[in-house]
């Protein structure tokens, strides 16, 4: 898949549990990729497969369990191997798959790996995702939500808190602003 579509997909699935790990997220999911390019230039010399050793989901989901059990700096680190995760299953819908680990060279690919890098496949795949996040996120704000879209003015958890009665909040509760 190319990176816009890796991108879009990590940082709307990353907004809808963890808005402020975004940007760990977004490194994460292009890692795979830049890492192979960081692997070429340190050895010009010898051949890098492409989809290699960088793209095993053993590695990136070792690595997210890392920093749920071991060691974690405000879920950032968390986020960025998830990224990383969620590139794995991104090129593993493509039609060359992607490795699962170190154990074997074989390719998986799911639901058939019917997706084609840069054809309306790929963008379709990347449009669905972002709606479903973009849905599951407003819908969250508009239940009241952590607030973390400012714009969306919190009647439900005002009323909650006791600072505005029944009413005030029954008349108010489908005003957004
Ligand atoms: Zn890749």
């Amino acid at each position: 898949m190319r990176w816009i579509s890796h991108i879009a997909i990590a940082a709307s699935v990353c907004a809808v549990f963890n808005p402020a790990a975004v940007p760990a997220a977004v490194l994460g999911s292009t890692a795979p990729d830049w890492f192979e390019f960081l692997q070429r230039a340190a050895r010009p010399h010898r051949p890098v497969k492409h989809r290699g050793a960088t793209h095993y989901l053993a590695g990136w989901a070792a690595a997210a369990l890392f920093a749920l059990l071991v060691w974690d700096w405000r879920g950032l680190v968390y986020w960025f191997a998830v990224g990383g995760a969620i590139h794995w299953f991104c090129d593993a819908l493509t039609v060359s798959g992607a490795p699962v680990g170190w154990w074997s060279d074989r390719r998986v690919t799911l639901f058939g790996g019917k997706v084609q890098t840069g054809h309306p496949s790929e963008y379709l795949v990347t449009a669905v995702v972002v709606f479903a996040c973009a849905v599951l996120i407003w819908q969250r704000e508009r239940a009241g939500g952590d607030g973390f879209l400012p714009f969306f003015y919190d009647w439900a958890g005002l009323y909650h808190s006791g600072l505005v009665d029944g009413l005030e909040w029954k008349t108010n509760r489908f005003r957004l602003f």
